[in-house]
């Protein structure tokens, strides 16, 4: 990266960010994407824990959008299936399917927009995947591997396409020129692009525009904390993703067996259990395993007599913006910046689906 100039540089290596970097570089621009990590993949990277098989870091669950689905599994070559049972949102022990969240919120807004007479902004709103209706559940899909087969595929592409990437780079300050923008790196080291392109979750220092005022987007870190259990059990009550609305301990759990079974023995399961930062932080590992495991044998979703053969920790940092803040980098940017609205993962595919359709053969 050092002195180097590119017309493109990308904050990230996500699906989203590789595949930005190929539609980048099929309009001829010279491109590199630069992470902060060791790995490529963003949040859809893998962890290795010991006597663990490699999985990946947290409970996930993709959005139902269409030619989101459809695009990433021709452009990253991937075997989509339904999640058996499909997921399901828990609130004073009964639970509901997971997109009849969608219908709350959809019914908030439209009341919301309807009260202050916004219609035509409601319209604009309902043209978006954020908000439908359907009392007929949503069938959510999944890569078969998990983010695994994910991560594999975008490590495929970065090959197959001879993407340039830096990774263990962190960007800390831009300035943007008449000329372009100069780019410092932490390590002190100084390129230069003609066009830098953000999601919602880089995390910038500073950016000083052309006319010398400047911002700071006070980017917010959000770890994500979650634990592997891999355990001799069954599992009395099928699940695959559980979204836990009201337990001080547990957020979402996901059972990942199917993603790992050739790794695992007959008699094992391999779950993955999100966890509130506030217990996390005031209770000690062992305090955490107990809770957790009572959680999920009173929930049945593993047997009573479950043994707990290995288990792992991990704590993954992670960034957030406002969205206000995004829009006012871009806006001010003289069209040098550019922003992936990437909070939500299938969303984030939505929003560039006629570019990115250029890639496969879908309209
Ligand atoms: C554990 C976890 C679980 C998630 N689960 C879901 C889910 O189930 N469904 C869903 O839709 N979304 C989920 N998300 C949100 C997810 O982040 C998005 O789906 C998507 O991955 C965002 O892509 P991104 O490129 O913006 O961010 P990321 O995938 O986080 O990748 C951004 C990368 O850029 C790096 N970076 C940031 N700033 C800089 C900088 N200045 N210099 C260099 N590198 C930098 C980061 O460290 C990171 O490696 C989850 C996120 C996490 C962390």
């Amino acid at each position: 990266m050092k002195d180097q100039h590119h017309n493109v540089v990308i904050i990230g290596t996500s699906p989203l960010a590789i595949t930005e970097a190929v539609w980048q570089k099929s309009k001829g621009k010279s491109v590199v994407n630069i992470d902060d990590k060791a790995v490529a993949g963003g949040a859809w990277t893998n962890i290795k824990h010991d006597g663990i098989p490699a999985v990946e870091i947290g409970c996930h669950i993709w959005e139902v959008e269409k030619s989101a689905t459809d695009f990433l599994k021709a452009f990253y070559d991937l075997n989509l299936v339904q999640f058996k049972p499909q997921p399901r949102i828990l609130k004073k022990g009964s639970s509901i399917p997971y997109g009849w969240k969608l219908n709350l919120s959809t019914l908030k807004y439209v009341l919301k927009r309807s009260l202050r007479f916004e219609f035509k902004r409601m319209k604009a709103g309902l043209a978006t995947p954020e908000f439908s209706f359907s009392i007929v559940p949503r069938k959510y899909l999944y890569p078969k591997g998990g983010a695994n087969e994910l991560h594999a595929q975008v490590m495929n592409k970065i090959e197959s396409e001879k993407l340039d990437l830096s990774l263990n780079t962190e960007l800390k300050h831009v300035k943007l020129t008449e000329s372009g923008i100069d780019l410092k790196l932490k390590n002190g080291d100084q390129s230069t692009c003609d066009k830098l392109i953000l999601t919602s979750l880089s995390s910038i220092e500073t950016i000083e525009f052309e006319d010398g005022s400047s911002i700071s987007p006070e980017t917010k870190q959000v770890d994500y904390i979650h634990v592997h259990l891999l355990l001799e059990t069954s599992i009395p009550k099928a699940f695959s993703y559980e979204r836990w609305m009201d337990d001080e301990y547990i957020h979402r759990v996901s059972d990942m067996t199917s993603q790992v079974s050739d790794e695992l023995e007959s008699n094992q399961k391999l779950l993955c259990v999100g966890i509130h930062a506030k217990k996390y932080h005031a209770s000690s590992h062992e305090t955490l395993l107990e809770a957790i495991i009572e959680r999920m044998k009173n929930r049945k979703l593993i047997e009573g007599k479950a043994k707990l053969v290995q288990h792992g920790f991990n704590v993954f940092p992670s960034y957030y913006n406002s969205a206000a803040k995004l829009t006012e980098i871009e806006a001010r940017s003289n069209g040098k910046i550019s922003v992936l609205r990437s909070t939500s993962f299938t969303y984030s595919f939505f929003n560039h689906a006629d570019r990115f359709a250029e890639l496969v053969n879908i309209s």
